[in-house]
């Protein structure tokens, strides 16, 4: 598997120049199996980017998979230009959510008077292929798929892709330390991200943050910490990065994160998600 980050900013984009190395994109990940498929995960404002690369490289399908219906990762959508291109085939999956889901979300983010384009105009309609249910687990391609419920106001799924017993584990907008409806605990998740080679997670806040941002839905970056140790994770990455964190003072989360992890004498590599980084595994 190759794994692209394009967006990690939490909640809204951001720009200027503290937010230079992190990137101000939303969520989106790209995942490029080794049978060739091309896997992306949620449409936050990144997938813009993806979508310019993916007509560069002149790819002609594309596999969709959403975490959740929250507006920082669907906002990209209509501007993914793929969709836009006759002949292209995208499969939006509803993974392990009801069968419309996917449908309605794209429904909900291309309507007017929103936004100009309404979903089904006939020139994108019939590039888009709904009708794909993963199960859990599940295929795309080469690489298996499981699911596991999020810890988040109105729910939503993180996700594990294994592949030639490579694992990527990707579990954003997920709060360890308050059990909003249909979550799991942290011995679930400790579970299902176990000896991950990568494992990527909501870290949004501070402990000070978090005095007034307890059940947002987000998780602080001490407790994503304490769950990758644990978890025994390879690599971890601090995801879902808070709009007002400057690069500065994510800078120092990592070096924080860097030291605890030194002082326990454990092997593993950490750093916070920025875009364009990618990883082979
Ligand atoms: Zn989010
Ligand atoms: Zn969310």
């Amino acid at each position: 598997m190759r794994i692209t980050c394009w967006g990690s900013r939490g909640s809204i984009p951001t720009s200027g120049k503290n937010y230079v190395k992190y990137g101000g994109d939303t969520t989106c990940i790209e995942i490029r199996a080794q049978s060739g498929d091309i896997i992306i995960i949620d449409a936050g404002t990144g997938i813009r980017r993806l979508g310019d690369q993916l007509i560069k490289e002149k790819c002609k399908e594309h596999h969709i998979l959403f975490t959740h219906a929250h507006w920082d990762h669907i906002l990209g959508f209509p501007f993914f230009s793929p969709i836009y291109v006759p002949g292209n085939l995208l499969h939006i999956h509803s993974g392990p959510f009801p069968a419309n889901y996917a449908k309605n979300i794209i429904a909900r983010v291309m309507h007017p008077p929103n936004f100009p384009v309404g979903y089904g105009e006939s020139f994108m309609q019939p590039q888009i292929d709904f009708t794909n249910k993963l199960n859990n687990p599940s295929h795309i391609g080469s690489v298996k798929i499981c699911a596991i419920p999020l810890s988040h106001p109105n729910g939503g799924y993180g996700y594990k892709f294994i592949e030639n017993n490579k694992t990527f584990v990707f579990i954003t907008d997920n709060e360890l330390n308050y059990h909003h409806q249909g979550g799991k605990g942290f011995e679930d998740y400790r579970q299902f991200a176990a000896n991950a080679d990568l494992f990527l997670h909501d870290a949004e806040y501070t402990a000070d943050e978090y005095k007034k941002t307890k059940k947002f839905g987000h998780s602080l970056y001490t407790d994503a910490l304490e769950l990758a140790i644990k978890a025994k994770v390879k690599r971890f990455g601090l995801f879902h990065i808070n709009q007002r964190r400057t690069d500065a003072a994510m800078d120092e989360i990592v070096t924080l994160c860097r030291q605890e992890i030194a002082q326990k004498k454990i092997q593993m590599d950490c750093f916070a998600a920025a875009r364009d980084m990618t990883f082979n595994l």
